[in-house]
């Protein structure tokens, strides 16, 4: 980070501003509405900012900057068309540990001042270190357009009960939920906006006398986290990640996704790297139904999706079995979030019509398949937790009736940022790859879809699927 956000009380505070003209304005009514204590340094002033002056009692120093203006400043704002002379003002300020902003000077800042969506007393800051403040707009657009008009009133609402709920529910669990269901009812929203706010208060008072004493019942949540780009991820499993209070991720779960999390949420690793498993499968199935038995809302996080390779069955069985409330959120899987990014459609009418997903793990060494059902025409193979077996697959595809110039794609870290498809033949693969690092995990796609990707791999280029046709070049 390069700036750390804060918000700052400047309430009855002394505050320079120096300059006197559109920008100056603008400023000045930014720090009057924070409640500033307000001194306007300028030899000459617009009429208009000597009138907002007036308005909120404030002091115009009708006079040119010396540093003597400093004295006894918390923050000084320079906006002042004079390079040179706002020069001197920063580093002077610097010097004395005034927090300093020059306009369009970021260099000559201490601080900046963020683009601001304001629902009073709910307020967001935006700020791009000024990289873009195109983009900083735009986030400020998306941002003004989900939060309605009247959400401030809503703010105030909550701050107005905070102390009865928080005496009426100590256990902040429970007082969380509370707030989250009364939140979450349309109709409270509706009360505010139409600015009943009896109607309101009603609301709130019925729902804090139907409480009952009983400790808050936990349940899971058993999410797919795709394959590793974020932007994958479904939106009910965005929704019951904000919900949940513990998380558990292991190896396959993205950083950028665990970020969609709850902020305060705690996070629990299980491992399950090849070889490293952190916790096994029986206490992670366990450690789920403890932590819901302590009442709280645990997000089981597995990549891809839960019920494709993922153990999700077992962990749902023992839920079930001790009567854990649960639910189970698709997510795309490996299979079809890498086919897609590698520009390899898995059917296709010419090709394959139909697609099977196989586990390559190994047994004993090799992986333990019927080799002889895999050699149907016109069907694409796609192999999870193949890189081991590898050698083995490609031998035995070929020893089952599948010709040596069969495609075969490796497709490494799919989906992210570091994904690298590699393209080669049943025959030649083992040999591509002998001496070369593959970095897992990766799936393996065989069939001849994948000598599609020559034609698709305009995809490979932006890591994503992008406009259609290809764009030359
Ligand atoms: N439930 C998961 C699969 C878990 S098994 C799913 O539906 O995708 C783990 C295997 O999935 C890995 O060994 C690898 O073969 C595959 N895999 C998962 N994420 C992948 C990715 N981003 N790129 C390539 N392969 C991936």
């Amino acid at each position: 980070m390069d700036y750390l956000p804060l918000f700052v009380r400047l309430t009855e505070l002394p505050v320079l501003l120096v300059g006197g003209g559109r920008m100056a304005q603008r400023k000045a009514n930014l720090l009057l509405r924070a409640g500033a204590r307000l001194t306007v340094v300028a030899p000459e002033m617009d009429t208009e900012l000597q009138t907002l002056l007036k308005e909120y009692n404030s002091h115009w120093l009708q006079q040119s900057y010396t540093d003597d203006c400093l004295d006894g400043m918390h923050m000084v704002v320079v906006a002042t068309p004079d390079r040179s002379l706002n020069q001197t003002i920063s580093a002077a300020a610097q010097l004395r540990r005034i927090p300093v902003n020059v306009v369009d000077s970021p260099e000559l800042c201490s601080f900046v001042f963020p683009a601001i969506v304001d629902r009073n007393p709910l307020l967001v800051a935006i700020g791009s270190g000024g990289n873009s403040p195109l983009l900083v707009r735009r986030v400020k657009t998306q941002i003004e357009a989900l939060l309605p008009a009247s959400f401030g009133r809503l703010v105030k609402f909550a701050g107005r009960f905070r102390k009865q709920v928080a005496e009426a529910l100590p256990d902040p669990e429970r007082r969380r939920r509370f707030w989250e269901s009364l939140l979450d009812r349309p109709a409270l929203q509706q009360q505010l906006e139409s600015g009943d706010e009896n109607a309101a208060n009603r609301s709130l008072q019925q729902l804090l006398s139907s409480q009952d004493s009983e400790p808050a019942r936990g349940e899971v949540y058993l999410i797919g986290a795709g394959p590793g780009d974020p932007d994958l991820v479904t939106f009910k499993a965005v929704r019951l990640l904000q919900h949940a209070d513990v998380v558990l991720y292991d190896r396959l779960v993205s950083p950028q996704v665990l970020d969609l999390c709850r902020g305060d949420a705690e996070r629990i690793y299980v491992g399950k790297r090849r070889n490293e498993h952190t916790l096994g499968q029986q206490q992670i199935n366990h450690l789920l139904v403890q932590l819901a038995r302590q009442g709280k809302r645990v997000a089981r996080l597995k990549g891809g999706d839960p019920f494709i390779f993922g153990r999700g069955g077992e962990e749902i069985e023992l839920l079930a079995e001790n009567r854990v409330p649960f639910q189970v959120v698709p997510g795309v899987t490996a299979a079809s979030g890498c086919a897609c990014y590698a520009g390899i459609p898995l059917t296709h009418r010419d090709h394959a019509r139909s697609v099977r997903f196989i586990t390559g793990q190994l047994q004993d060494g090799s992986p333990d398949l019927a080799w002889e059902d895999l050699q149907g025409e016109q069907e694409t193979l796609v192999f999870y937790m193949g890189l081991q077996g590898l050698n083995t697959i490609c031998e035995q595809l070929q020893a089952h009736g599948h010709a040596g110039d069969t495609p075969i794609a490796l497709v490494e870290q799919g989906t992210t940022s570091h994904q690298r498809t590699t393209i080669s033949t049943l025959r030649e693969m083992p040999e591509l790859l002998r001496n070369r690092e593959v970095y897992a995990p990766t799936i393996i796609i065989v069939g001849s879809v994948v000598a599609l990707h020559e034609q698709l791999s305009w995809v490979e280029e932006t890591g994503k699927p992008g406009r259609w046709p290809p764009q030359p070049g």
